[in-house]
């Protein structure tokens, strides 16, 4: 038996330019609002909680207010050629024309592309950091759906 509670929508979004890589191609930059979904799994507390819905919300808003209004940039990309260039990073896809981001704009992710599974990804991994220090303990498990376009959505899903 457990029990889980959920959080979605409403000011759990942000909205963000990207340009995500598949196959032998570079998707044109452009945009999405994206909305975000996320589930815990855990034990009661004496109070019969998993966890504080307004706690949940606003840990999930805090990782969303980092990636709103950037450009989500996948650093650990195989294919893009990226460039630190102190106040802005050169982005180039081969030998098409580069991309010059200033950093105050970007959102410089770890994952390999901007795809919703790794954006669920990365959401998961800071959503855990802070619910291990500002959770209730007995938390089990997290899962984090990113939907880029309404019925479209990646997630992830990890132990805590
Ligand atoms: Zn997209």
């Amino acid at each position: 038996m457990s029990h889980w509670v959920t959080v979605e929508r409403q000011r759990l979004r942000f909205a963000a330019g990207h340009f995500a890589t598949f196959a032998d191609e570079l998707e044109p930059i452009h945009g999405h609002n994206y909305d975000v979904m996320v589930e815990v799994r855990g034990g009661l507390t004496e109070e019969s909680w998993v966890i504080d819905f307004s706690l949940l919300k606003r840990l999930t808003r805090e990782v969303c207010e980092g990636l709103d209004h950037k450009f989500l940039l996948q650093m650990e990309s195989r294919v893009l050629s990226i460039r630190d260039e102190g106040t802005h990073f050169e982005v180039q896809y081969k030998g098409e024309p580069s991309y010059r981001l200033p950093k105050r704009d970007v959102a410089a992710l770890p994952i390999d592309n901007t795809t919703a599974e790794r954006l669920a990804e990365y959401i998961a991994g800071r959503l855990a950091e802070r619910l291990g220090s500002a959770g209730p303990g007995g938390l089990a498990a997290l899962r984090v759906g990113v939907e880029e376009m309404p019925g479209q959505a990646g997630w992830f899903e990890r132990a805590l």
